[in-house]
């Protein structure tokens, strides 16, 4: 909505361009319409009636990955991030949200149970269609298939898996662990890490049945209505499991819950977001612990959600450092291409950005790349899987696993 707070931030803008120089959509394309300065002049010229709401203009802020680098240079020290946010909910307002992407919001991503009898059904249909190494998405309809590679479903949801907290001695304390959609649906091996490495630590882990998407996908369309529908959800759920922290493993959702979660509840999500961490910002704020060094190479790939999101890079170098043997990439922040509805409709451009990336973690010499979110790691393995890279990608909390229990 077009509020004084999105107004003043347009203000700011000094059309100085340095955007223009780390914006990963900008370096590929050169137009002036996929950046910050120029989306902020397509808002000043929305905001003067100049221009209209058009699904143009909608294709141009669904151009940006928000990624965040942009504002992390910026002099004016503009809050693009809002600015985006604003726009996207005011073009959804006038032009309406697509109806697919409206009914999975509204039908499913709100309802656990129907979420996932739906991919209870597409779990079942994928074992019909051969698995190959690159060019195979088995579980989604064929639209949306575009060449890429994601690893099946999970049998079993991590919801469903922990549906009973394992119980510990003299717990030191307890936490309540958000799992997020990719990890419950896809990446189930992460959460198997985060709690026993957890357990190992001497944390009970709950894992509320209860909570449902973060709500990133519906916000990312300007579905303002589900994305707070989710959070009041979320944030009720996790205030009754009465934790002590709320631990995820996903930097989009982590970011989701700590940042946007303040926008769309304001003061009422405060305790909530007060107790997120990423869980390598939790573990190396609270314990000490030993590890065995694996005989693995092994680099690193910043999240843009973490590094530029929540400030986090220190923390899992590490304990990867204390896990493996480590090596630094060139540029490891620089973004790999991913981001969930970025790639879903600009899947090319993806995979242009994302080509540096793949380049960089091949020429480190690693032989297993780990990263911090489950949607950098689907990026990753469709980038080298599409190279025939043998390297293969995990999450920071796997290998700290592997380490601790080898
Ligand atoms: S860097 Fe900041 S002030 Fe400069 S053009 Fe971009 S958004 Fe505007
Ligand atoms: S958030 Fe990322 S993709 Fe969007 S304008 Fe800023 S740098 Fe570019």
């Amino acid at each position: 909505m077009l509020t004084k707070e999105w107004q003043a931030e347009i203000h700011k803008c000094a059309k100085c361009g340095k955007c223009r120089s780390i914006c990963p959509v900008f370096i590929e394309t050169g137009n002036e319409s996929m950046v910050a300065r120029g989306r902020i002049s397509l808002a000043e010229a929305l905001r003067n009636g100049e221009i209209f709401h058009t699904e143009l203009l909608r294709d141009y802020l669904l151009s940006c990955k928000k990624c965040l680098r942009c504002s992390s240079i910026c002099p004016s020290g503009v809050d693009y991030d809002l600015i985006i946010q604003a726009m996207l909910d005011d073009v959804a307002n006038h032009l309406g949200i697509w109806l697919i992407p409206r009914i999975i919001f509204r039908l499913f991503l709100t309802r656990r149970w129907l979420f996932n009898l739906l991919l209870k059904t597409a779990s079942t249909f994928q074992r019909l269609v051969p698995l190959k190494r690159h060019g195979t998405m088995r579980h989604l309809p064929f639209m949306l298939m575009g060449g890429r590679w994601i690893p099946p479903l999970a049998k079993k949801p991590v919801l469903k898996k922990y549906r009973n907290t394992k119980k510990i001695k003299n717990p030191k304390m307890k936490v309540g662990f958000y799992v997020g959609c990719l990890i419950n649906y896809v990446y189930t091996d992460i959460a198997d890490a985060v709690i026993e490495v957890l357990n190992h630590l001497g944390v009970e882990v709950i894992v509320p049945p209860k909570q449902l998407c973060c709500g990133i996908p519906a916000r990312s369309l300007g579905d303002v209505k589900t994305a707070r529908r989710l959070a009041e959800v979320n944030v009720e759920v996790f205030e009754n499991a009465n934790v002590d922290f709320i631990i995820n493993a996903c930097a989009t959702c982590g970011r989701t819950l700590k940042r946007d979660y303040l926008h769309l509840l304001g003061d009422r999500a405060l305790k909530f977001t007060d107790k997120i961490y990423d869980v390598s910002e939790f573990i190396e704020k609270y314990f000490s612990y030993e590890t065995k060094i694996l005989n693995t190479k092994i680099t690193y790939h910043d999240p843009c959600h973490l590094y530029w999101g929540q400030n986090i890079s220190k923390q899992p170098r590490d304990i990867l450092k204390r896990s493996a043997e480590f090596q630094e990439m060139e540029n490891p922040e620089r973004c790999c291409g991913g981001g969930g509805v970025f790639n879903l409709l600009h899947y090319d451009l993806s995979t242009k950005i994302g080509e540096y990336k793949a380049k960089a973690v091949e020429k480190s010499g690693a032989e297993v790349v780990a990263t911090g979110c489950p949607g950098c790691q689907l990026q990753i393995e469709d980038l080298l899987a599409a190279k025939g890279s043998p390297v293969k990608c995990t999450h920071t909390i796997q290998v700290l696993r592997d380490a601790m229990f080898s």
